[in-house]
């Protein structure tokens, strides 16, 4: 089968594409004929060696793909060959093959294609926990969403909105601002509007509940002071690969608090999962939420892929293709 092979860390240029022997499912483990992969801003960073696990080589990217079952292995019951399912976790999908353990496997809503399969695990399971299970959000409170437009951006709008939040968006071009309003923001600003402190306060009052911080860098200052008291920044990510320095005492003057976001653990706790899936299945199913796929690129395109995230112009989930 083809595959994108990592023999050493570095940028787009150490993916390298490969014939590798197909591989076969262990007990307890599901072979998937992969159909679209889902490009995370963590596979550009395991790629380079900078992700948070380090990265051995050599090693198959990918954690996240949709695809039909090809076979199962050992012991595995409830899933059946043909199925069209998405899977989430470990390495291994840049490929047309991939084999994963059966608790990886999420099912799909009848009313998703691959390719939204494909763009729904990461982006998805991360905003529920983000806002549900870690920021203990309430209804009626707001959070602003940064890099609206993008991935994890794009689903948090939604995932927001379907659990009764007010929504500001940010971004950096108007047209992912307008994707994020067509998504149900009310209201959305550049992230580089020399205003946009005063925005969110004209627009909150006191600042926002929630934030969800996703590009780090200078802007973390920034965050603290856009939260209204007793609001809670949600660290998921860091796109600008900038440092952020942070002075614990300025959380006591709103009683604020810093929360760290990370899906991997969450993915060994069943009980965890089954609360996220029973809140995003009906959501998906009846179309009051949707995974916006952006632009997908074939298996042998992968490093133009990682290229054009980085380049902050892509829209939803970037797509690789076997
Ligand atoms: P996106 O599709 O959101 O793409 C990244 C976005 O980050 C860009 O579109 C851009 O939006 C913004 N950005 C800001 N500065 C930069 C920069 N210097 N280079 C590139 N992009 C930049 O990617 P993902 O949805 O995959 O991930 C978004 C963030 O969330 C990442 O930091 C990722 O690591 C994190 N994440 C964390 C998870 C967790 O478990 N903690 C799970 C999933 C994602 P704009 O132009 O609008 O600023």
């Amino acid at each position: 089968m083809r595959a994108i092979l990592v023999q050493k860390l570095g940028g787009p240029e150490v993916l390298e594409l490969t014939d590798l022997p197909r591989p076969s499912p262990k007990p307890g483990e599901v072979l998937i004929r992969v159909r679209a992969i889902g490009l995370n801003f963590a596979d550009i960073l395991s790629v380079r060696g900078e992700y948070l696990t380090r990265t051995r080589v050599p090693f198959i990217p990918g954690m996240e793909f949709s695809g039909t079952i090809e076979e199962l292995g050992e012991g595995v019951e409830g899933l059946q060959p043909g199925q069209l399912v998405a899977a989430l976790g470990g390495s291994g999908a840049f490929a047309e093959y991939a084999t994963v353990p059966a608790r990886a496997v999420l099912p799909v809503p009848p009313n998703l294609n691959a390719y939204e399969a494909a763009a729904l695990p990461v982006s998805f399971y991360t905003a529920f926990f983000s806002l549900h299970t870690l920021g203990q959000a309430k209804v009626g409170e707001t959070v602003l969403v940064q890099a609206a437009g993008g991935a994890l951006g794009t689903a948090s709008v939604q995932v927001a909105k379907a659990m009764g939040l007010g929504v500001i968006a940010t971004a950096s071009r108007e047209e992912k601002l307008e994707l994020a309003r067509r998504l149900g923001a009310d209201q959305a600003f550049l992230s580089g509007d020399p205003e946009l402190e005063a925005k969110v306060r004209q627009a909150t009052g006191q600042g926002v509940d929630l934030l969800m911080e996703l590009v780090g860098g200078e802007g973390f200052a920034q965050s603290l002071r856009m939260l209204a008291p007793r609001g809670r920044l949600l660290v998921i990510g860091s796109a600008s690969q900038q440092y952020a320095s942070l002075r614990p005492v300025e959380l006591m003057k709103k009683n604020l608090s810093v929360i760290g976001v990370w899906l991997v653990p969450f993915l060994s706790d069943p009980q965890a999962m089954l609360e996220a899936t029973r809140f995003l299945a009906p959501l998906l199913a009846a179309g009051h939420a949707k995974p916006v796929v952006g632009r997908a690129f074939k298996l042998d395109q992968a490093a133009q892929a990682f290229e054009y995230v980085l380049s902050r112009a892509s829209t939803g989930k970037v797509l690789l293709e076997p």
